[in-house]
Order: structure tokens, then C-alpha cells, then sequence
């Protein structure tokens, strides 16, 4: 490096520490923001999580009243054959046998969000049809639903800490994301011996990791649903006992 290319560097930095520090800008936070945005780095990562700084995520427990509701009512719907439910059970397995030839979990490294929001799905049919034989696990399209559903019922009947459509769609996303697992394959290696090894592979659950990968993954899902999230349907999914014994206690 050349002597003047060493001072103009000097300079530089110089100039970039004498910047005014802005603080955070949520309520009562003194830390300095990230060189991006206006918020801490604790702040950003409790929004990039959450989709709000001001909220952490719904847990799964609060969400459990709502998703028995959505699926009982969303059976029943399907057992009167009832054209709303259907179409939209028809348009969500539509999308899903539409996903092929995703990499696995581990190498999605590199893909652009809205391919990543795909292979989630993709994994998520992939690894549930392997469970559809537990009357208990229904169809990866139906869980889906179901999930999405119980988040955006939770929003419109107020059950959700924060009304901004950010956080709305980063917990329908995660919701989603909360039915992909992590994937184990045992391998069984034999010694010569008489003797078996048996060796564990681990892939890890991917991760979303942006928030465009959540906007890509809302603007996938909310098409198939919204026809659906009348005032009655959710009226309906609002009768049922499972929230009522919440309201209850
Ligand atoms: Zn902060």
C-alpha cells in the first residue's frame, strides 16, 4: 500500500468515526444502531425474528386452541363437501405437487428466497407423506392450511401482540416453518464380524434466515387461503369449544 493510499484509508476511517451516533429507536433503548437501519443489533434480531422489535413470537401453545379449532372445523367442512374448502385444499396440492427436485435441507445454501420459500414446502410435503399412513397426520396441504389458518384467525379476532402486516406474516410463516423437521437416517454397517455398526446421519432443518424468504413465503400461501377467511368461517372457527374454554378461564 502506497503511503497516500494510507493516508486517504486514515482519512476514511476517520470521517466514519466521527459520525453522530444515533441511538436505537425504540422506546427507552440506549444502545447505537447497526450501520443499517435505526435499530441495536438486540432490536433488529428480536424484528428479524418476529417481524415486530417490539414483540417476541407467538409459542406454539397459544396457537394450540386455534389450530384444534381451524382443523375441526376445516374436517368438517371437507366431510359436507363444502365447494370453498374443497377449492381450497384443491389449490394448496395443486402448489405442492407442483414442487420437484428440490436439493436437500442442508445444501440450499445460494438459492434466492423465493426458491428457498419453495423448498420449504417442498420438504414439508416430502417428509409428510412418509407419516400418512398415522391417521393422525393429515395430508402436508391440510397441515399447512391449518397452521396458516390458526395464525391469521388469532390476527383477526385480536390475539396477536401486534397488529403490523409484518408480524402477521412472519408468524404465518413460522407457523409453516414449525411443521419441517430435521431429518435422521441410521445406516447400519457390517463389520464382517457378525457385528453391526450403526451410524447416525443427521440433516438439519433449514433454516428461513430472511425476511424475504417470509414475504415470498406469505405471497405463496395467503392466494389459496384469503377467499376462504370469511366473516362467517371465522366466526365459525371462533364458536368452537376449544377457544371458548380459553375465553373461559
Ligand atoms: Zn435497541
Amino acid at each position: 500500500m502506497t503511503h497516500r493510499q494510507y493516508q486517504l484509508n486514515k482519512q476514511n476511517l476517520q470521517a466514519l468515526q466521527r459520525r453522530p451516533v444515533r441511538t436505537c429507536s425504540i422506546w427507552k433503548c440506549p444502545k447505537p444502531t447497526m450501520p443499517v437501519g435505526n435499530l441495536c443489533n438486540r432490536h433488529h434480531k428480536i424484528e428479524t425474528r418476529s417481524g415486530s422489535a417490539y414483540n417476541r413470537s407467538i409459542n406454539a401453545r397459544s396457537r394450540a386452541p386455534f389450530r384444534r379449532s381451524v382443523q375441526h372445523v376445516l374436517k368438517m367442512l371437507l366431510n359436507r363437501h363444502d365447494e370453498d374448502t374443497v377449492m381450497m385444499l384443491h389449490e394448496m396440492d395443486a402448489l405442492l405437487n407442483g414442487l420437484s427436485g428440490y436439493p436437500a435441507q442442508n445444501s440450499l445454501r445460494g438459492l434466492p428466497p423465493t426458491e428457498r420459500a419453495r423448498a420449504l414446502l417442498y420438504h414439508i410435503r416430502r417428509q409428510g407423506s412418509r407419516y400418512r399412513s398415522r391417521p393422525a397426520n393429515a395430508g402436508a396441504g391440510l397441515r399447512i392450511l391449518i397452521h396458516a389458518l390458526a395464525v391469521e384467525i388469532m390476527s383477526r379476532s385480536g390475539k396477536l401482540p401486534c397488529s403490523a402486516p409484518r408480524y402477521l406474516k412472519t408468524q404465518v410463516a413460522r407457523a409453516v416453518y414449525g411443521l419441517l423437521r430435521s431429518e435422521v437416517k441410521v445406516y447400519e454397517i457390517d463389520c464382517g464380524n457378525g457385528r453391526m455398526l450403526k451410524q447416525k446421519v443427521v440433516t438439519k432443518k433449514m433454516s428461513m434466515q430472511s425476511k424475504n424468504v417470509v414475504r415470498h413465503l406469505y405471497s405463496v400461501l395467503e392466494p389459496i387461503y384469503w377467499l376462504w377467511l370469511t366473516k362467517e368461517h371465522v366466526a365459525m372457527v371462533l364458536r368452537q369449544k376449544w377457544i371458548l374454554a380459553e375465553e373461559v378461564r
